[in-house]
C-alpha cells in the first residue's frame, strides 16, 4: 500500500524564550541565526557584516567576545547598528573568559541580547562552577537569556571521564558513541540545571548540543528533546564548505525539524576566502522555507535544463529574477505582504515547461531545441500571452513584477 507522504510531526513545544524583540520557541516560527566571522574589535567591519546578515534575514546575529577589545567594542556596534535602524539582536559568544569580560564590561553585557556559554570551556575544573555562576548571576541582573551550548570539540572533559569509568564498570557497557552522547546530553542539561539553581528561570534558557556527524547530531537531540522542555538551537558544527557543508546541514537539521525538534537554526558554513557568509542565512531560509515551515523569498523552479536546451538563456533568466526578488527583499515583504508564498516557474522547453508553467503563479516556457521561437507565459495557470525574439527575458522580468505590485 501506498504509505502517503511522511508526516511532520507537531512541534514540541518548548519554552519560549524572549531574545530582544524576537521569541524563540514554544511554537514561534523557526528563527534563523547566523555568526560573524570579523574581529569584533574591528567595530565598522562588524556592524557591516551584521547589517549585511540582518539584510539578508538573519533575525538573530552572534559575535565573538573573546577579549576585552571585542567587549569594548560591542556596545559601539550595537550603537551604530541602531543608527542605521538595524535592531537585529546581537549575541555574545563566549569561551573561557567570558565572567571577566562580561563583569570587567558592563556596557558590553547591557549591548547584548543573549549570552552564550560553553559549559565545556567556561572554567578549568574547581573553578568551574565558580565561573558559570558568575556568568548566570550577570546575565540576571541583566534580564539576559543564555544559551547553554555544548560542542562535542570542547566537551566537559571530566563528565566525559566519569560516564567512561561508570560505563566500564557496568554489568552491560554500552558502545563508546553512545557515553558521547550522554555526555553532551548531560553536560547541556546538568548546566541547566545549575542555572535554574541560581535562579533563572527556564524562559531565559535555551540549549544546544553541536556534532559534526548528522547521525550523532540527530541522536544527540533527540535525546535532549525527550529529557527537556527547553528551547532549541540546532546546529551542525564544522559542517563544512560549499556542497559538503550544505548537504550535511540540512540532512541533519531536516530530520530534526521533520520530527518537531529545533525552535532556531544555524547554518555552520566554512565560507571561501573572501566568500560570501550571507549564503548561510540563505541557506537556512531554503532549507525552513522548502520544508514549509516558513516563507521568506518568492521561489523560482526552474528545470535543470538538458539536451533539448541550446543556450543558457533560461538558466540565466532563472538566477536573473531569483536574484533580483531576493535584493528586493524584506523591503518587498513590507509593501507586498504574502508575497514570500509567490511561486515562479522558468522553464527551458515544451516537455515540462508548459505544465510547470500552469502551476506556479507565473512562469514562461522558453523554446528549447528544434521548437519554433516562441515562449507562453501562464499568469494563475492561464496562458496569457506568447513572447518572442531577444527581448522575452525582460518582458517576462516586468511581466513579473507587474504580478508582484498586482
Ligand atoms: Fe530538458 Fe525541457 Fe525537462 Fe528542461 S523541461 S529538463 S529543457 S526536457
Amino acid at each position: 500500500m501506498y504509505p502517503g507522504p511522511m508526516e511532520i510531526s507537531a512541534r514540541k513545544r518548548t519554552i519560549p524564550v524572549r531574545i530582544g524583540g524576537v521569541t524563540m520557541g514554544g511554537g514561534a516560527p523557526i528563527v534563523v541565526q547566523s555568526m560573524t566571522n570579523t574581529d569584533t574589535a574591528d567595530v565598522a567591519s562588524t556592524v557591516a557584516q551584521v547589517a549585511a546578515l540582518a539584510r539578508a534575514g538573519s533575525e538573530l546575529v552572534r559575535v565573538t567576545v573573546d577579549r576585552a577589545e571585542a567587549a569594548a567594542g560591542v556596545p559601539l556596534i550595537r550603537e551604530r547598528l541602531d543608527a542605521m535602524g538595524a535592531d537585529v539582536p546581537l549575541i555574545g559568544d563566549f569561551h573561557y573568559n567570558g565572567h571577566t569580560l562580561l563583569a570587567d564590561y558592563p556596557a558590553c553585557a547591557e549591548a547584548l541580547a543573549k549570552y552564550r556559554i560553553n559549559p565545556g570551556n567556561v572554567g578549568f575544573k574547581d573553578k568551574r562552577d565558580k565561573q558559570f555562576s558568575q556568568i548566570i548571576e550577570i546575565a540576571l541582573r541583566h534580564d539576559k537569556p543564555v544559551r547553554i551550548g555544548v560542542n562535542w570539540g570542547s566537551l566537559d572533559q571530566d563528565l566525559l571521564t566519569r560516564l567512561m569509568d561508570e560505563n566500564a564498570a557496568s554489568a552491560s557497557p554500552k558502545d563508546a558513541r553512545a557515553v558521547m552522547h550522554e555526555a553532551i546530553v548531560q553536560s547541556a542539561l546538568l548546566s541547566a540545571e545549575r542555572a535554574q539553581e541560581l535562579g533563572m528561570g527556564a524562559d531565559k534558557i535555551v540549549l544546544s548540543a553541536k556534532v559534526s556527524a548528522v547521525q550523532d547530531l540527530i541522536a544527540v537531540y533527540a535525546m535532549l528533546a525527550a529529557r527537556s522542555d527547553l528551547a532549541l538551537h540546532l546546529g551542525l558544527t564544522e559542517a563544512g564548505m560549499g556542497s559538503k557543508g550544505i548537504v550535511a546541514s540540512s540532512a541533519a537539521l531536516s530530520v530534526l525539524l521533520q520530527q518537531g525538534i529545533g525552535d532556531t537554526i544555524r547554518i555552520s558554513l566554512t565560507p571561501e576566502p573572501n566568500g560570501d557568509r550571507t549564503l548561510e542565512v540563505k541557506v537556512a531560509q531554503e532549507l525552513l522555507q522548502s520544508m514549509g515551515f516558513r516563507a521568506f523569498v518568492p521561489l523560482v523552479a526552474a528545470c535543470p535544463g538538458c539536451g533539448r536546451t541550446t543556450s543558457t538563456t533560461f538558466q540565466e533568466l532563472a538566477r536573473d529574477i531569483q536574484d533580483f526578488i531576493r535584493d528586493q527583499m524584506p523591503e518587498w515583504q513590507r509593501r507586498y505582504p504574502g508575497v514570500e508564498n509567490l511561486n515562479v516557474a522558468v522553464m527551458g522547453c515544451i516537455v515540462n515547461g508548459p505544465g510547470e508553467s500552469k502551476h506556479a503563479d507565473i512562469g514562461i516556457s522558453l523554446p528549447g531545441t528544434g521548437e519554433s521561437p516562441a515562449a507562453p507565459v501562464f499568469v494563475d495557470g492561464k496562458k496569457v500571452t506568447t513572447l518572442r525574439g531577444p527581448g522575452a527575458s525582460a518582458e517576462f522580468k516586468q511581466m513579473v513584477l507587474d504580478y508582484i505590485e498586482r
